[in-house]
């Protein structure tokens, strides 16, 4: 790997850490009690997480209109599904969904933080954060890809959106083949936050990664 990329090994052990001290802190301070991160945690667990975005895109897959509608307006769409309330809440302002096609594949990353549409995707997994995935994947996002599973034919074109609190992207996934006999629920069961990242694709039970 480059030079430019390399960070300390540890860098999620000692983030762990800065993060522990700092909830501490906070706790200690009287800011916090020690059940606000878990309270936080338990809703992005259960109520705002990769379960709404998946029932987005299983609709999206099975209805041509409402994907339309999707990446022209996603709030508008959103909001005619029956999801929790506070979709377009804290950090699912400005959602905005782009389709993968079998020529366009686009991946998401926040080159600035961790900017991540919760309500649709919950909580960014630690790799989206670090600093070498942000790097890399403007960069070189053939290689991240490829590193991560995902080998994409030379002829895709890779679109990366840049999410910010401006703009939080994800990702419609193709609808995988031999999926034609399936229910909206059973769609909805392929549809995996990586998948709504851009970095895999969606794809049918069983079936083989690429
Ligand atoms: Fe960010």
């Amino acid at each position: 790997m480059n030079e430019r990329f390399s960070y300390p090994a540890d860098r999620e052990a000692r983030n762990a850490a800065r993060v522990k001290a700092l909830e501490s802190l906070l706790i200690e301070k009287g800011i916090i009690t020690s059940g606000t991160v878990d309270k936080i945690l338990g809703y992005f667990e259960t109520q705002m997480g990769p379960f709404n975005g998946a029932k987005i895109v299983a609709r999206a897959w099975v209805d041509p209109a409402f994907k339309e509608k999707l990446v022209a307006d996603t709030p508008a769409a959103i909001a005619e599904l029956d999801l929790p309330t506070g979709m377009a809440g804290a950090e699912g302002e400005h959602m905005q969904a782009v389709a993968n096609t079998p020529k366009v594949h686009n991946l998401v990353v926040c080159t600035l933080c961790s900017c991540y549409p919760w309500p649709v995707l919950g909580l960014p997994p630690y790799w989206y954060k670090d600093p070498t995935f942000r790097a890399r994947a403007v960069r070189e996002p053939r290689a991240v890809l490829k590193e991560l599973g995902l080998e994409l034919d030379p002829s895709v074109e890779i679109k990366i959106w840049d999410s910010s609190a401006q703009i939080r992207w994800f990702v419609i996934p193709e609808r995988p083949t031999g999926t034609d006999g399936m229910s909206e629920a059973e769609l909805a069961s392929l549809v995996t936050p990586e998948a709504m990242m851009g970095v895999a694709r969606a794809m049918a039970l069983g079936a083989k990664t690429a």
